[in-house]
C-alpha cells in the first residue's frame, strides 16, 4: 500500500483582511521555520489575500491554496478566477466543492468534477470536497450520498498528485459537532473503495482527510483514525496555536 504523508489544510472562508490575514500568515511561518511540519501544510486565504500571504510563506513549507476556482482557462466570466490564474499567484492547491459552494452557489458534482479538471490542467492539485446533509445521515444514506458525490465529482486522470478528497459532513461544519470515530472509519473506507474502483492503484496514493469541526482537542483522536490522510480545518485554522496543535496531532 502506498505511503500517504499527512496533510493540515486551513480554509479561512470568507475572512481576512490585509494586516490581520498577513499576521497570520506570518506567525504560522514562523513557526514552521522554528520547528518544520512533518506533515503537508496548505492555507486557502481569501482570494484577495493570495498574493500578500504568498509572500509571508516565501521562506516556509507551507503551501498556498485558494478556496475555489472557475472551469474555464480564460474569458466572460465577470468576477470569476481561473485555476490558471491561481496557479500564477503561486497556488498550489485549490478547495473545489466545498458544501458551502454547492448550497450558495448551487454547484452539483458535474460542475465540481469540470473545476477539478480545471485545476488538472492548470497543475494545480483539486482538494473536492464530498458530504452528506443532516437529513441524509438521519435518514442512513451517508455512505450513498458520498459514495456518488466521489464517483461523479472525480475527473478522468486523478492520481495521488493532483487529488485530495476531504471528507467533509455538512451538519458537522461549523456545528462543533463530529461523526464518532468509527463512522468517520466506515465513510473514509468507503472513500477509499470507491476510489480503487474508480483509478485503479493509482487511488492508493490519493489523500482523503476528514473536514468538520476539527480542533486542538479532538485532532489526535481523529488523526489516529485509520484511513484518515489528514484534515481540512475551518473555524481553528484562524486561531495560530491552535492550528499548530493540529499540525502536531499530525506527526502521531
Ligand atoms: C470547512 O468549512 O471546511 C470546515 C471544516 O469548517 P470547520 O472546521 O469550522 O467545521
Amino acid at each position: 500500500m502506498a505511503e500517504r504523508r499527512k496533510m493540515i489544510a486551513g480554509n479561512w472562508k470568507m475572512n481576512g483582511l490585509r494586516e490581520g490575514g498577513v499576521t497570520l500568515a506570518g506567525s504560522l511561518a514562523a513557526k514552521a521555520l522554528g520547528s518544520p511540519p512533518s506533515c503537508d501544510v496548505v492555507i486557502c486565504p481569501p482570494t484577495t489575500l493570495l498574493a500578500k500571504i504568498d509572500r509571508a510563506f516565501e521562506a516556509s513549507t507551507i503551501a498556498l491554496g485558494a478556496q475555489d476556482c472557475h472551469a474555464a482557462e480564460k474569458g466572460a466570466h465577470t468576477g470569476d478566477v481561473s485555476a490558471e490564474m491561481l496557479r500564477d499567484a503561486g497556488c498550489q492547491f485549490v478547495i473545489v466543492g466545498h458544501s458551502e459552494r454547492r448550497t450558495d452557489h448551487g454547484e452539483d458534482n458535474a460542475v465540481v468534477k469540470a473545476k477539478a479538471s480545471a485545476a488538472h490542467r492548470a497543475s494545480v492539485t483539486a482538494v473536492i470536497c464530498v458530504g452528506e446533509t443532516g437529513a441524509q445521515r438521519d435518514a442512513g444514506e451517508t455512505l450513498d450520498v458520498v459514495g456518488r458525490q466521489v464517483a461523479e465529482s472525480l475527473p478522468a486522470g486523478a492520481d495521488g498528485a493532483n487529488t485530495v478528497v476531504a471528507y467533509e459532513p455538512v451538519w458537522a461544519i461549523g456545528s462543533g459537532r463530529t461523526p464518532t470515530l468509527d463512522e468517520i472509519a466506515t465513510v473514509h473506507q468507503h472513500i477509499r473503495s470507491t476510489l480503487a474502483q474508480q483509478c485503479g492503484p493509482t487511488a492508493d496514493g490519493m489523500r482523503v482527510l476528514y473536514g468538520g469541526s476539527v480542533n486542538a482537542s479532538n485532532a489526535n483522536e481523529i488523526l489516529a483514525v485509520d484511513a484518515v490522510d489528514g484534515a481540512l480545518v475551518g473555524g481553528a485554522s484562524l486561531k495560530p496555536d491552535d492550528f499548530w496543535q493540529i499540525i502536531e496531532a499530525a506527526a502521531g
